[in-house]
C-alpha cells in the first residue's frame, strides 16, 4: 500500500468517469470535486482530474434512470439496452449463440383477475366498439347503470376508470398489486414443476435435461392493476448454448403454462376487519408462440417488451413520486380512481398484519413494489455487460479529453472527493437544499486533506 495521506475519500466506484455522461440527461447528478490517480505500488500522484477545469465548475453525471417521465433520453438508453437484452434471448447475439432461436419459446402475457366492470375503449376493424353494452341494462346496487354504450374517444379519460367505484373491489386491486410479484415467483417455480410431469420426468431428470429462461416486464393496465408479459423459453440443461431436448415442445409449453396459470395461488393474510383471501391470475392469460416467420416476429416481443420497461404507475394517472405525511389525498392532482386506490394502499397499510407488503410506501405505485423487468441469469446477456461495453468507450472519451489517466486500471489506486453540488442543469443552488432530495446517491463524505 502506499502512503497516502488520507483514507477517507478512496472510492473505486461510487462515480467513475468513464461513467456515462450522456449530454441530454434531463435531471443529471451534479458534483463538485475531483479525482486522483495514484500508483498503487509507489502512492505517486499520476493525475489529477478536478471539476474546476469544467467550464462552470461542476461535472454532470446522467441520473440513469429507466423512467420516461423521469428522463427521457436515459430512459431511451435503459429501453435500448432492454431491446438488445431480449433480442439476444430470441436471436442470439451479445454472446448467445444464433441456435437460441430454434428453441421453444412463447411470448406470455398474464393479466389480474376482474374488480368490478371498468370502461373500455377497445377496437374493431379500426372502429372504436361500444364500451360495454347490455341489453337487459338495469343499475348496481348503488342505482348505477351497469351498462355503458359510449364509444369513449382517445382523449376521454373514463377507459380503465369503474362503471360505479361503489362496486369496485379496490382493496383486491392494490393486494393484487403487492402479491403480483410473489405471484409470478410461484408461477416460475410452478411451471418448472408442471413442464417435468407432463414430459413425464422426475424434477431431478427434468433440470437433467432442460432448463427454463424467463425474461419479464410488468405493465400498468389503466385500471390502474399491474400484469405481466414474458419471454418464456426451455434450453438444454446448460442455457441458451446448449440444444433443448427433443420432447421440449412449443405444446408442452403451451399446456404447462395454461395449467400453471391456473392453479397459482397467493394468499393474502388476515387483518383487523380484512379477511384472508386468495389472488390468482385473471382468467384470460395470451400465449403466443415465437417464431422466425410466424405473426410475432423477435424484434416486435423485444420492441415491446423494451417499451414497457421504462414505464411506470404513472401511464394510469397517479404520481411519479411517494406520498408524503404532509399530502392531502384531496389535492393531488388526479383523478378519483387513482385517489381511491391510494386511498386503500394508505388504509391498509395501518392494518395489522399487512405490515410486509408496504403498502403505505407503495401507495404511489397503487401497491405495486416489484421490478419493472426481470430475468432469469440464462435469459442472455445482462444489463451490466451491456453497460461495460459502453463504458469501455466512454473511459476511452474521458481519456482523450484529459478527465482520465492513460494508465492500465489495476496498476492505479483512485482517491475521489466529490461533493454533491445539487440535480438538474442549473448551477448555484446550495447543496444543502439539494441534499433533501430523496435520490441523493451515496457519495462519499467530502475529504477536506484528501488530495
Ligand atoms: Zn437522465
Ligand atoms: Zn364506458
Ligand atoms: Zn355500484
Amino acid at each position: 500500500m502506499p502512503n497516502l495521506p488520507d483514507h477517507q475519500g478512496i472510492s473505486q466506484k461510487s462515480v467513475t468517469l468513464g461513467d456515462s455522461p450522456n449530454p441530454q440527461c434531463a435531471q443529471p447528478i451534479r458534483l463538485r470535486g475531483g479525482v486522483d490517480y495514484l500508483d498503487s505500488a509507489t502512492g505517486e500522484l499520476l493525475h489529477r482530474y478536478t471539476t474546476a477545469r469544467e467550464s462552470d465548475g461542476v461535472l454532470r453525471v446522467a441520473c440513469k434512470t429507466r423512467r420516461a417521465s423521469r428522463c427521457p433520453p436515459c430512459a431511451e438508453i435503459y429501453r435500448a439496452d432492454t431491446y438488445h437484452l431480449i433480442r439476444a434471448g430470441l436471436t442470439g447475439g451479445k454472446g448467445v449463440p444464433a441456435t437460441v432461436a430454434a428453441h421453444p419459446c412463447v411470448f406470455l402475457t398474464l393479466t389480474a383477475p376482474s374488480f368490478a366492470p371498468v370502461h373500455a375503449r377497445t377496437l374493431r376493424n379500426g372502429q372504436v366498439r361500444a364500451c360495454r353494452p347490455r341489453r337487459d341494462g338495469g343499475t348496481c346496487p348503488h342505482g348505477r347503470p351497469v351498462s355503458c354504450t359510449e364509444r369513449h374517444g382517445t382523449d376521454d379519460p373514463r377507459p380503465g376508470e369503474p362503471l360505479c367505484p361503489g362496486c369496485y373491489d379496490y382493496a383486491g386491486s392494490v393486494l393484487f398489486n403487492a402479491c403480483a410479484p410473489e405471484l409470478w415467483r410461484r408461477f416460475t417455480i410452478t411451471l418448472r414443476r408442471t413442464l417435468a410431469r407432463l414430459a413425464g420426468k422426475t424434477q431431478a431428470a427434468f433440470s437433467r435435461e432442460a432448463r427454463v429462461s424467463f425474461a419479464k416486464v410488468a405493465e400498468y393496465q389503466r385500471r390502474g392493476v399491474v400484469h405481466f408479459h414474458a419471454v418464456i423459453r426451455i434450453d438444454g440443461p446448460d442455457g441458451p448454448a446448449t440444444l433443448p431436448p427433443g420432447w421440449a415442445t412449443i405444446d408442452l409449453l403451451t399446456a404447462a403454462i395454461d395449467a400453471t396459470a391456473a392453479a397459482v395461488i397467493v394468499t393474502t393474510p388476515a387483518a383487523d376487519g380484512l379477511p384472508s383471501r386468495s389472488l390468482r391470475w385473471g382468467r384470460q392469460h395470451d400465449i403466443r408462440p415465437i417464431v422466425a416467420d410466424g405473426q410475432l416476429t423477435d424484434n416486435a416481443v423485444a420492441g415491446y417488451v423494451a417499451k414497457y420497461a421504462t414505464k411506470a404507475a404513472e401511464c394510469t394517472g397517479t404520481l411519479d413520486r411517494r406520498i408524503n405525511p404532509a399530502d392531502r389525498l384531496t389535492d393531488l392532482p388526479i383523478r378519483p380512481h387513482a385517489r381511491q386506490l391510494i386511498a386503500t394502499c394508505l388504509r391498509l397499510g395501518k392494518l395489522a398484519g399487512l405490515e410486509d407488503l408496504r403498502l403505505t410506501a407503495w401507495a404511489h405505485m397503487l401497491g405495486f413494489r416489484g421490478h419493472f423487468s426481470t430475468k432469469s441469469r440464462a435469459y442472455s446477456t445482462t444489463l451490466g455487460a451491456l453497460r461495460s461495453a459502453r463504458a469501455e468507450h466512454q473511459r476511452q472519451h474521458a481519456i482523450m479529453t484529459r478527465r482520465l489517466p492513460i494508465h492500465a486500471e489495476d496498476t492505479v489506486l483512485v482517491l475521489t472527493h466529490w461533493h454533491y453540488a445539487g440535480r438538474g442543469h442549473a448551477s448555484g443552488e446550495s447543496p444543502s437544499a439539494a441534499t433533501t432530495s430523496s435520490r441523493v446517491p451515496a457519495f462519499p463524505a467530502p475529504s477536506p486533506g484528501g488530495s
